[in-house]
C-alpha cells in the first residue's frame, strides 16, 4: 500500500509572491521561488517546501538551513 504524496494532502491555491522573501528560482532563475507551507519528516525534522510561482519548481529546505 502506497503512502500518500504529501503535496496531494495540501491546500491551493498557491500562495501570493512576497518580494522580500522571495529567492531566485533553480530551475527557471526568476526570482519567483517563495516560502510555501511546512512539513515535518517522519524524523521529525521541519522543512519549509519553497516553491516557484513561475514554473511550479519546489524544494524542501530544512528549517534549520534556512534560519
Ligand atoms: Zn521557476
Amino acid at each position: 500500500m502506497s503512502e500518500i504524496p504529501v503535496e496531494r494532502r495540501t491546500y491551493y491555491p498557491l500562495p501570493q509572491l512576497d518580494a522580500e522573501m522571495s529567492r531566485a528560482c533553480p530551475a527557471c532563475g526568476l526570482q519567483m521561488l517563495t516560502p510555501w507551507y511546512l512539513r515535518r519528516d517522519r524524523d521529525r525534522r521541519v522543512y519549509r517546501r519553497w516553491v516557484c510561482l513561475n514554473c511550479q519548481a519546489h524544494e524542501d529546505v530544512s528549517e534549520e538551513e534556512s534560519a
